[in-house]
């Protein structure tokens, strides 16, 4: 096991986005087109991971986390790293390929974080990219979306809050409180636009100062055209064909 580790070379996918750019639904397009090119996919929401945290978790912790995120604020940074880091791990048992992140680094420090995670673990290459969708698109998208409470599927604010949902059939749509809550959403939208930049940043930094630009790549997509042209347009960029099937 230990020497199976030790030779692991992950490819590593970071979306990037505002609440509502489309971060989960490329997350599960890319997972699903990653396998069926036979490669094991470990996807790592910490968004998801926070609306159903571990049961093992403090109930004090517990309770702060909801607070948080239905408000719309981070949850603290170094609980996120701990929570997520302990996620990754569990995910780590199953060997992926590759490993996506969706949510995860939302600010510098939690990117210095990640790249000491991914840098230890193993690192093959290393794709970052930026969903990017104005806000007065964005606050629509979000008005009113139906989550699904089993299959986790998001959908547009049309569809019918006491129908089934169109993913799994099951009739468990809800609509999330930070997605109901104007001020939340005004607080997402805003961290988001404070803090991507300086992630960005550092990042085109780090490539430029290590001369890594053959392993890492950051790209930005535009989130507004349909879903599947944003998935083709990410896809092109991860050389699939070399890839072992
Ligand atoms: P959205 O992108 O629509 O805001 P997410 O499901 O990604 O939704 O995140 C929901 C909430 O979970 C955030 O508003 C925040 O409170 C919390 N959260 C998710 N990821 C992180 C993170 N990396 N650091 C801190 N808080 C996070
Ligand atoms: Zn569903």
């Amino acid at each position: 096991m230990t020497k199976k580790i030790k030779g692991r070379r992950i490819n590593w996918l970071l979306l990037f986005g505002a609440a509502g750019a489309g971060k989960g639904t490329q997350a599960a397009r890319i997972r699903e087109i990653l396998e069926k090119h036979g490669l094991r996919v470990a996807l790592l929401a910490t968004g998801d991971l926070f609306r159903n945290p571990p049961g093992t978790l403090d109930r004090g912790v517990v309770s702060q986390i909801s607070e948080n995120m239905k408000k719309g604020v981070l949850v603290d940074d170094a609980v996120t790293m701990v929570i997520a880091g302990e996620a990754l791990n569990a995910k780590l048992e199953e060997d992926p390929d590759w490993v996506i992140l969706d949510g995860l680094p939302r600010n510098v420090f939690q990117l210095a974080a990640v790249l000491f995670a991914m840098t230890s673990i193993g690192l093959a290459h290393f794709f970052t990219f930026e969903l990017a969708v104005a806000d007065s698109l964005l606050i629509p998208r979000l008005q009113g979306r139906k989550t699904c409470k089993s299959c986790g599927k998001v959908h547009p604010a049309s569809t019918d809050l006491a129908g089934a949902c169109p993913k799994c059939g099951k009739v468990t749509l809800f609509i999330r409180d930070d997605d109901s809550n104007p001020k939340s959403i005004r607080n997402r939208l805003g961290d988001y636009r404070k803090t991507i930049s300086s992630v960005l940043d550092a990042l085109r930094k780090l490539i430029s100062t290590l001369e890594l630009k053959d392993r890492f790549s950051v790209e930005t997509v535009d989130g507004s055209l349909p879903e599947d042209s944003v998935t083709d347009r990410i896809i092109k960029h991860l050389d699939l064909q070399d890839q072992p099937a």
